[in-house]
């Protein structure tokens, strides 16, 4: 476990929140300050950080992640109206939480990428 790791203590239920989703890799939670009508976000019941550090043993946990959001976006009805997937790594991206997360965002026409 991350030390203080917010994400952490939500995967331990340590902290309560409202679980959409979880299997034995990843669980799914909503933003608690969306930036858009649905905004997801995936994250890995392992504590890790930066994809520089991503090795073959973790590709599954990242194919598992991803395979989550797609799920997820069916539930949210967001599929054909479309959806991004984005992942925050550093300070120059503004990652707030050092636990590593894919950002579900959709249900509104989404504003250009920086
Ligand atoms: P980052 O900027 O690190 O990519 O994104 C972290 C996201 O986690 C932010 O969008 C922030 O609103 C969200 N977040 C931070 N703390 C909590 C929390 O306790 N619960 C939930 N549901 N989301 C959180
Ligand atoms: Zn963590």
């Amino acid at each position: 476990m991350g030390q203080d790791c917010i994400f952490c203590k939500i995967a331990a239920g340590e902290i309560p929140s409202d679980v959409l989703y979880s299997d034995d890799v990843c669980f799914v939670i909503r933003d608690i300050a969306p930036a858009a009508p649905v905004h997801l976000l995936v994250i890995p019941n392992q504590h890790f950080t930066y994809l520089d550090g991503l090795t073959a043993e973790r590709h599954g946990m990242v194919g598992a992640m991803f395979q989550a959001a797609a799920q997820m976006a069916a539930r949210e009805g967001i599929v054909k109206s479309g959806y991004r997937l984005s992942v925050n790594q550093g300070d120059d991206s503004g990652q707030m939480v050092d636990h590593l997360h894919l950002h579900v965002l959709g249900g509104e026409r989404l504003g250009a990428m920086a």
